[in-house]
C-alpha cells in the first residue's frame, strides 16, 4: 500500500452493514432510505436510456442538469447563476468533495472541519497532503438547546491561516443546522483569513421544525469564496445513483473540474438526464413538501422508538438521523454497544465516536438512520424493547 492510504482502514459504513446483513439486523447505520425512490425520477432515467442518452456527458456535466441546477439556484436564493462556468456535476459529493480537496490544497495547507466530522473529510484532506484543523461540536447542555461550538475554538482554528473550511450543514451526524449568526462568524473569519469554504449541504431539504436551511454562499462576500455540494442521492432517495454538484464562482468551479476530468472525467448520462427531470418538475408538484412530511413522520416513530427503549435522544433539526445517549445502558465504549446491538439486539447503528480525531474524547452516543419506511422502524422498535 501506498504511504498515502496505508491508515484509511475500512469505512464504519461498510463495517457496520456487512455485520447487518450477516446477522440479519435491521440496518439503521449506514445512511440510505429503505424505501424506493419517486416513480417521476426512475421512469425519466428508464426513458433517457431508451432515448440513448447513453455516451459520455460533457466533463462538466448536462447542460440540462446544470440548467436546471443553475434555475434552482435562481428560485431559492435569488442568484443568477451561471450554468456553463459556476456548476459541475460530479460522481455524488463524495467526488466532489475528493476533487475540492485535491484541486485547493497544497501539501501542508490546513483545513478546519468541525467535529464530529463526516467520515470521508480527513482522508480526503489527507489524501491531497492537506492537515485536518478540528474544531469540536458540543452536544446541547444547559442553556444550549441545539450542538454549539466555542466561538474562541474556532478563532483559534482560524489563527492558524486555513486554505480552506469544510462546512457542513444540515449536519451529518448530529442533524445541527448552523444559524445566522453562527454561519455570519464563519464568514467574517473566512474573509478575514482569506479562507476557501467547501460546504456539504446534501441534506438542505431536510429541515424540520421551522429551522432554516442557510447556504454560507449567500451571506455578503462569500459568494466568490464558497462552492457549494449537494447531492441527489438525498434528495431523491436514490443513493446508488452518484449524482452530486458544485455550485460556485468560476474560479472554484475551474479548480474543481482540474481534478473532476482525471478522476471520473464524467458521470452517468441517463442519470443526470433524470435528475434534471426531477429537479426540474420537483420544484413545481409538491415533491418537496412530501418529502419533509415523511421524513417528519419516520423522525418522530424513530425517536419515540429510542426513547421507549431507554436511549434519550438528541434535538435534530436537519439530515436523517438521530443521535441517541447510550451511557444509561452500562456501556462506555460506543463501538463495542453497536457491534453487540446488531450482533445480539438485532438492530445496527453507527457509533459516533468514528467521526472524531480522538475517539476516546468523544460523547457515548450512537447515530440512528430514519430514512426508513414505518414498518422497518417499527421492527426495530420491537427489537430495541428489549433493551428496558
Ligand atoms: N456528505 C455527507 C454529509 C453525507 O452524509 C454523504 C452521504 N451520505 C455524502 C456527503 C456523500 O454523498 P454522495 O452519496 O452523493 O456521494
Ligand atoms: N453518507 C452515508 C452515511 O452517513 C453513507 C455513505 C457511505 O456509505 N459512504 O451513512
Amino acid at each position: 500500500l501506498a504511504r498515502r492510504v496505508a491508515g484509511f482502514g475500512t469505512t464504519i459504513f461498510t463495517e457496520m452493514s456487512a455485520l447487518a446483513l450477516e446477522r440479519g439486523a435491521i440496518n439503521l447505520g449506514q445512511g440510505f432510505p429503505d424505501f424506493p425512490g419517486p416513480s417521476f425520477v426512475k421512469e425519466a432515467a428508464t426513458a433517457a436510456i431508451g432515448a440513448d442518452i447513453n455516451q459520455y456527458a460533457p466533463m462538466p456535466g448536462l447542460p440540462r442538469l446544470r440548467q436546471a441546477v443553475a434555475a434552482q439556484w435562481e428560485c431559492d436564493y435569488g442568484r443568477a447563476v451561471d450554468w456553463q462556468r459556476e456548476v459541475t456535476i460530479t460522481s455524488g459529493a463524495t467526488e466532489a468533495l475528493c476533487d475540492a480537496m485535491l484541486a485547493l490544497l497544497d501539501p501542508g495547507d490546513g483545513v478546519v472541519i468541525f467535529e464530529p466530522a463526516y467520515d470521508a473529510y480527513v482522508p480526503d484532506i489527507t489524501l491531497a497532503g492537506g492537515t485536518p484543523l478540528p474544531v469540536r461540536l458540543y452536544p446541547p447542555v444547559a442553556d444550549h438547546t441545539a450542538w454549539w461550538f466555542d466561538p474562541v475554538e474556532l478563532h483559534a482554528a482560524f489563527a492558524r491561516k486555513p486554505t480552506l473550511i469544510i462546512l457542513n450543514t444540515p449536519h451529518n451526524p448530529t442533524g445541527k443546522v448552523f444559524t445566522r449568526t453562527e454561519l455570519e462568524l464563519i464568514a467574517h473569519l473566512c474573509q478575514e483569513y482569506n479562507t476557501i469554504a467547501i460546504t456539504d449541504e446534501v441534506y438542505d431539504r431536510l429541515v424540520f421544525d421551522g429551522a432554516a436551511h442557510i447556504p454560507l454562499a449567500t451571506l455578503p462576500g462569500m459568494w466568490e469564496r464558497t462552492l457549494t455540494l449537494n447531492s441527489a442521492g438525498k434528495t431523491f432517495s436514490v443513493t446508488g445513483w452518484k449524482i452530486g454538484y458544485a455550485v460556485g464562482p468560476a474560479h472554484l468551479n475551474h479548480a474543481l473540474r482540474q481534478a473532476h476530468q482525471w478522476v471520473t472525467f464524467a458521470t452517468a448520462s441517463p442519470l443526470q438526464e433524470a435528475i434534471a427531470t426531477a429537479l426540474e418538475q420537483a420544484s413545481v408538484n409538491g415533491y418537496y413538501r412530501d418529502l419533509l412530511r415523511d421524513y417528519g413522520e419516520r423522525r418522530a416513530r424513530l425517536e419515540q422508538a429510542l426513547e421507549t427503549a431507554g436511549l434519550p435522544v438528541l434535538p435534530v433539526e436537519g439530515a436523517y438521523f438521530i443521535s441517541a445517549d447510550i451511557s444509561a445502558t452500562g456501556w462506555t465504549d460506543d463501538r463495542a454497544f453497536c457491534r453487540w446491538l446488531t450482533t445480539d439486539i438485532g438492530v445496527a447503528a453507527i457509533p459516533t465516536s468514528v467521526f472524531y480525531s480522538d475517539p476516546a474524547s468523544a460523547p457515548c452516543l450512537a447515530r440512528f438512520c430514519f430514512a426508513k419506511r414505518l414498518e422497518t422502524i417499527d421492527a426495530a422498535a420491537e427489537r430495541l424493547a428489549a433493551l428496558r
